[in-house]
């Protein structure tokens, strides 16, 4: 099957157009900065492997990042420790539950599932070479999404602010980590440097540019920086399908046939592997904390190209 860049940025704007006077959902109401964010803000963005670009909407504008970074700093800690270790010391399996659940962290025996839940990823955030010293595994971290953006985040103070005044449950995740050895760190520099990275602002364009990076076996193809081993590309693509949207991921999955990450900031990201990286922004949630207009306009997008990850057909794009 051979699709062409025309052919996708028709889908693109079609799929924008019928998502544009959705309503339905609440902005992230636990986080009081996250609460008072324009809620018609709308974005669309798409990086194909080959670096065309296709912007829609608010693409430019500046939001939380939330736990799409918790997918950043798996691959940085992917990088740093490989994917064997990374399987032994928290795990690649889907939890079933919420993303900052605590009953999962009780269930788990020996590790806390997978990177991409608030347990695992204060886990990750823990694991960052070099351990014991805060601003150097922030900058390690920052660098990361730097590499996998092609351009920098940019620190939401407010938002961090926000966040770590409120950030209760999480604190109480951390302890628990410590409690069953399962953080590697200082537990509360380690929630500390999550709910920073979780505070940066980023665009639904940067985020396409990461996803599409990790559909490229780890190749920026708008910086050509070869930003992490192709062989974590599958690692990393995976850990996304099983729990890229918590308990609500296998219906997300059945849908849309893309696997993706969200964050309660508005945002997803999705990979399609060896043919483009997606990001849609809209603040308002569902139930289980991911955007409604994110993830009906990625749906949409998807169904109109015809394509899926569990679909037999090649395909390529042709320009
Ligand atoms: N910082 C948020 C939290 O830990 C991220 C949650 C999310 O985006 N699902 O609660």
């Amino acid at each position: 099957m051979k699709l062409t860049i025309d052919q996708i940025r028709q889908a693109a704007q079609e799929a924008y157009q019928e998502v544009l006077p959705l309503t339905g959902g609440v902005n992230a109401h636990y986080i009081p900065f996250l609460a008072n964010i324009d809620p018609n803000l709308f974005g669309l963005s798409i990086t194909l492997v080959d670096g065309t670009k296709i912007n829609l909407g608010d693409t430019k504008y500046k939001f939380g990042i939330e736990s799409v970074s918790k997918v950043h700093t798996a691959i940085l800690i992917l990088k740093q420790y490989g994917a064997e270790k990374v399987l032994k010391m928290i795990g690649a399996d889907a939890t079933g539950l919420p993303f900052n659940s605590i009953f999962a962290i009780l269930l788990e025996k020996d590790h806390p599932s997978t990177p991409l839940v608030n347990a695992g990823a204060i886990s990750a955030c823990s694991m960052v070479i070099p351990t014991g010293d805060s601003n150097a595994k922030w900058a390690e971290i920052v660098q990361n999404i730097t590499d996998l953006c092609g351009s920098a985040p940019e620190l939401l103070e407010e938002l961090y602010e926000s966040e770590s005044a409120t950030n209760f449950n999480n604190r109480a995740i951390s302890w628990l980590l410590k409690n069953y050895n399962r953080i590697y760190d200082d537990p509360m520099m380690s929630l500390d440097l999550y709910t920073r990275q979780c505070s940066l602002g980023i665009t639904a364009e940067q985020l396409s540019a990461t996803a599409a990076t990790i559909a490229n076996g780890g190749t920026n193809p708008l910086t050509g920086k070869a930003v992490f081993e192709p062989s974590l590309a599958p690692k990393i693509t995976s850990l996304i399908a099983a729990v890229g949207f918590y308990q609500t991921t296998g219906d997300w999955m059945y849908t849309s046939g893309i696997p993706a990450k969200s964050g309660v900031g508005g945002g997803v990201m999705g990979v399609m592997p060896g043919l483009f990286g997606i990001s849609a922004f809209a603040p308002p949630l569902d139930d289980a904390g991911n955007s409604v207009k994110g993830q009906a306009v990625i749906k949409a997008f998807m169904q109109k190209l015809g394509i899926g990850i569990f679909q037999s057909q090649d395909v390529t794009i042709v320009s």
